[in-house]
């Protein structure tokens, strides 16, 4: 059975007439630095308000930074600042980034702001006045040094399952148990190290349990467009009057940097609810700015239509929270609500010591262009929550095949000839090719594809267009045809299509390469594309401008150095995730003491003899004088690296006092030493240690 559609739902109306559509992605933490895990949002994002504005709508993308919560307030003291210096500082760097990925936000701001604080207390005063919101008594862990109330992600301990040290309050990552911090052995603060006490304090909640808020967002979550947040939704609305839904606790002790609740001193505003809130304070910040009335948009009777682009892990506040506050707070309710899933590097999650954590700032100081990231985003963006991966190879290949060999090439091939033969003048004759009807009738399909968030379609399309236009050039073959001045006509329509078929694959890439299209606009000497415009072809009585270089291939170098710009920001204290998290750990933990290492017995080796050997294609067998009477025998993975001649006579380093190990091939006495890149795909190269001259087999190595 269907749930009823609620008059706040409102569908997005058909493409008639021209829409006002106002759009937000989630607002990032101010404590640290964007990452390309992040960018994923803000260029899935960017992506279809560009589309939408290709086709003329009044469409404003507003985003913010989220700047309030105990994990702000506590890492501004440890820096020896206050909160409102380090989110100003942090702003910046997030505002640097967005701009350098080319997403067009039409207000960056902060919800830190005034309008935020005075929304905030209007949502609330409406809220108390429909009776939703409780007072309670509730008892809490309490940090009796730092005299603070700890959040569970603040309190430490063992865990009560497995015994691991160093667990969370709320669950264990070593065998992945959930629990209360109540049941933590041994708990601590990881703020001050005290033992957490209990003590009880006033709380205000926001009453989700109540009748009216569960009617509501029964109806609401029919309207949602993705199948699979509809089931989360109805999975956690349970069954009607199943009562599944908890109140939600809005308050937070003070010390905590935020805005003070209005009538409850030394109370503040959980940082969930000022963060959603903060979407309309950017958006009013902007419209009274520009002089937009803002209750045009936010109020119930609003004919505008509001969006949310999110990640999976926040669905939770952006479909229940979120409309439940809206709708009893006199405001219209989202419109949709788009999440999308992770991304993972090379198959696998982020991760700094793979170098694989990769800041949006490391990408522009490497020379990676950052349109390059958009193109291969999009190429696997869809309109579920699956993740996505980011594989380096695939990268570049698909970067240097799709966008310099498929598609900047048709431009630099066809422009020479025009400029050189005919004043840079298209055929106007030729505008009416077969090839170019197809491909006009196609780019319709294509900005559909862009407003359903299938960017996956969209460019694959593009570039079945693109091969088409390949093809047809290869076919008639302008190299050829330049030849014979007889030919001149031919080769002038051959060059006019092919300008024509790149003027509109740049219409189809636009909303993805926004920075390299308006390039292509200059070069062609065209106003900025729009949908529209795939009926209005290049014409010869405007002549095209010099062909200057559009793009450039994806250096292999540029991956390596990518890699390790994130790998060395690996620095105890240069933690960067901008996620709510307690605490790095302890730096100890990272570090073995003298008598860990004085363990390992390392030996100069010298490579009295090496061979292949029969029935692998990665060992060699080495011959080794440590200064003992006899040899070792050792088998080492370096095939793929040295010839065996190469090696012999040679010094490095060995581990004479590993455990010898039998293999298929003899027993193997030891381990020379070789170094290698973390990621081995990405970077081959084995390179055994060699000392200075003047070691001696037999000397150790400390
Ligand atoms: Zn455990």
């Amino acid at each position: 059975m269907s749930a009823p559609i609620s008059d706040s739902v409102s569908p997005a109306p058909a493409n008639a007439g021209r829409r006002q559509v106002l759009v937000t992605s989630a607002l990032p933490y101010a404590n640290g630095q964007i990452h390309i895990g992040h960018m994923v949002e803000y260029i899935q994002t960017d992506i279809w308000v560009r589309a939408l504005r290709m086709h003329g709508h009044e469409v404003y993308y507003v985003g913010a930074d989220d700047t309030h919560g105990t994990p702000i307030m506590l890492r501004a003291e440890k820096e020896g600042i206050t909160p409102k210096q380090l989110i100003e500082r942090v702003w910046k760097e997030h505002k640097r980034d967005f701009d350098s990925f080319g997403i067009s936000f039409d207000n960056y701001y902060s919800t830190d702001a005034e309008e935020n604080r005075a929304l905030c207390n209007t949502i609330y005063a409406a809220l108390q006045q429909a009776g939703l919101i409780e007072a309670r008594d509730i008892e809490q862990a309490y940090d009796p040094v730092k005299e603070m109330f700890l959040p569970d992600r603040f309190i430490k301990g063992q865990c009560p399952k497995c015994g691991a040290k160093d667990q969370y309050g709320d669950n264990c990552e070593v065998c992945g148990s959930t629990y209360q911090p109540t049941e933590l052995i041994n708990p601590y603060s990881v703020v001050s190290g005290a033992t957490p006490i209990r003590k009880t304090s006033t709380h205000y909640f926001f009453k989700l349990s109540d009748p009216r808020c569960e009617e509501f967002l029964r109806g609401w979550v029919s309207g949602l467009a993705q199948p699979e947040a509809t089931n989360k939704m109805r999975e956690w609305l349970g069954d009607k009057g199943e009562a599944k839904l908890a109140d939600w606790d809005i308050s937070r002790d003070s010390p905590y940097f935020g805005f003070e609740i209005p009538g409850a001193p030394g109370k503040y505003f959980y940082v969930w609810v000022d963060a959603p809130v903060g979407y309309y304070a950017s958006f009013k910040n902007l419209a009274d700015r520009i002089g937009l009335k803002f209750d045009d948009w936010v109020k119930p009777e609003s004919k505008a239509e509001q969006y949310h682009f999110i990640g999976k892990d926040i669905l939770y506040f952006h479909t229940l929270f979120w409309p439940a506050m809206l709708e009893f707070s006199g405001h219209r309710t989202p419109t949709n609500v788009f999440a999308h899933g992770f991304l993972t590097v090379d198959g696998a999650k982020m991760s700094k010591s793979r170098g694989t954590f990769i800041t949006a700032q490391s990408v522009i100081d490497t020379g990676i262009n950052p349109e390059w990231l958009r193109y291969y985003f999009a190429a696997k963006l869809n309109s579920t929550m699956e993740d996505i991966d980011l594989n380096l190879e695939d990268f570049q290949a698909r970067v240097n095949s799709d966008l310099v060999g498929k598609y900047v090439n048709i431009a630099s091939r066809a422009a020479g000839f025009l400029l050189k033969r005919f004043e840079g003048r298209v055929q106007d004759s030729a505008m009416n090719h077969a090839l170019l009807a197809d491909m006009r009738a196609t780019i319709p399909q294509i900005a559909a594809y862009y407003e359903s968030r299938e960017y996956s379609r969209a460019l694959r399309t593009t570039m079945e267009l693109a091969d088409a236009v390949n093809a047809y050039v290869d076919t008639a073959k302008p190299w050829e045809q330049a030849k014979d001045p007889a030919n001149a006509v031919a080769l002038h329509e051959t060059c006019s299509v092919s300008l024509e078929a790149f003027r509109l694959l740049s219409l189809a890439l636009k909303p993805v390469l926004p920075k390299l299209i308006e390039q292509v606009e200059a070069f062609l000497g065209i106003a900025p594309l729009a949908w529209a415009d795939v009926a209005v072809p290049l014409s010869s009585g405007n002549a095209i401008n010099a062909y200057k270089h559009l793009t450039t291939r994806v250096d292999p170098k540029q991956i390596t150095a990518l890699l390790d710009a994130n790998r060395e920001s690996l620095q105890p204290g240069a933690e960067a995730a901008p996620v709510v998290k307690a605490a790095a750990p302890k730096e100890e933990e990272s570090f073995i003491s003298i008598d860990d290492f004085a363990k390992v017995d390392l030996r100069i080796a010298k490579i009295v003899d090496c061979k292949a050997v029969e029935g692998s294609d990665k060992l060699l067998q080495l011959t080794l004088d440590v200064g003992e009477e006899k040899t070792r025998n050792v088998f080492s993975g370096i095939k793929s690296a040295y010839k065996p001649e190469d090696l012999v006579g040679k010094l490095t380093v060995m581990v004479v006092n590993l455990a010898p190990r039998k293999m298929k091939f003899g027993l193997s006495e030891g381990m020379v030493l070789a170094a290698s890149a973390a990621n081995e795909k990405a970077e081959p190269g084995l390179y055994i240690l060699e000392p200075h001259s003047g070691a001696k087999p037999g000397m150790r190595v400390k």
